[in-house]
């Protein structure tokens, strides 16, 4: 690299705009945080590599917000908040555009979601980035994935399948294939793909009213089913409840958009007698929606609206599978 590795950490990455609870930041050999009194610290790591997690094509932009994001999303599982990061990065070459163009992206996410960058590793190799994130929640009040109880009704915070369309949209682009999307769509979910927006906010909120919750990251029907498993119950849903992207419009589309993953949206569970107070808190701020119930009898079954069980594909991502 013509750079040093800490002409790199300065020029991109260090800060001394830190919050309160941020003591020690970039610059020593280790970060110092305060945890405010009477919280919890929870904690998470991803890492996305070149050709596995994104086509060498993304824009590094979006590259660095979309590796923040996804970080976030999981304190958003937790009803966490966001309190700080590190980043250990693997670089092939220096490229000084290249990494004002990441480290704006990632800026840009950090500064929306107030996570600082506290500290990280730089290291040349293919291209990896990996995120270590940690968040605050008070003192039990962390979303597990093991709460949900029968009766207990399922929702999900957010449209399902426009990430997916992008995700198909790139893959035509890059086979010159012709694509039948409209040109505004497929900017939309392109857009949806490089942009996931973590719902923080809702996580905070649904401390006080869910029992259980999840982020869609490897599709809906994966996703609810490892809550399910945790959690010893099984579910009912009603397929024409699920909120899909308005582009898919048949069945199958609408099947590929609740398997495809990478919404980052949350999929959590409300007990009934919490319900009317859950909804009046919400409104006006999240548009979540209600998609079955938790049932006693293991499994997940998927109605359509004859009242008659899908067959779905069960399978989300996985890398070993
Ligand atoms: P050491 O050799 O003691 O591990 P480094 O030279 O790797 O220290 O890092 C110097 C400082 O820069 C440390 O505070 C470290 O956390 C920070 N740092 C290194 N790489 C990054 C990065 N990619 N992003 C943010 N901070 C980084
Ligand atoms: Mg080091």
């Amino acid at each position: 690299m013509s750079a040093s590795e800490f002409d790199i950490i300065q020029r991109f990455f260090y800060s001394d705009d830190n919050p309160e609870h941020i003591r020690v930041g970039i610059g020593d050999d280790a970060a110092v945080i305060s945890i405010p009194a009477g919280s919890e610290v929870v904690s998470s790591v991803d890492t996305l590599n070149q050709g596995v997690h994104f086509l060498a094509s993304i824009p590094p932009a979006a590259l660095g917000y979309k590796a923040l994001a996804i970080n976030l999303s999981d304190l958003a599982a937790m009803a966490a908040t966001p309190a700080w990061f590190t980043l250990s990065l693997s670089l092939p070459e220096y490229d000084e555009d290249w990494l004002n163009a990441f480290s704006a992206g990632l800026k840009k996410a950090a500064t929306q979601f107030l996570c600082p960058l506290v500290g990280g590793d730089t290291t040349r190799g293919p291209l990896s980035i990996s995120i270590a994130i940690h968040g605050f929640v008070p003192q039990g009040q962390a979303l597990l994935r093991s709460g949900a109880k029968c009766g207990d009704s399922i929702y999900v915070g957010g449209t399902l399948g426009e990430s997916g369309l992008g995700l198909q949209a790139l893959f035509n682009q890059q086979n010159n294939e012709t694509d039948n999307q409209s040109a505004a769509a497929l900017k939309k979910h392109i857009h949806a793909h490089y942009y996931p927006q973590p719902q923080i906010a809702l996580g905070e909120m649904l401390r006080h009213f869910a029992s259980a919750c999840v982020d869609v990251s490897d599709g809906f029907i994966a996703d609810l089913t490892h809550l399910l498993e945790a959690s010893h119950v099984g579910a009912e849903i009603q397929f024409d409840a699920i909120p899909c992207s308005l582009a898919c419009t048949t069945e199958q589309e609408k099947i590929t958009a609740i398997t495809a993953g990478e919404d980052y949206v949350l999929c959590f569970c409300v007990a009934k007698d919490k319900e009317a107070a859950f909804l009046s808190a919400i409104a006006g701020q999240h548009t979540v929606k209600k998609v079955g119930e938790i049932v006693h009898e293991r499994g997940m079954k998927v109605i359509n609206n004859q009242g008659r069980a899908m067959t779905m594909p069960h399978k989300g991502w996985d890398h070993f599978g």
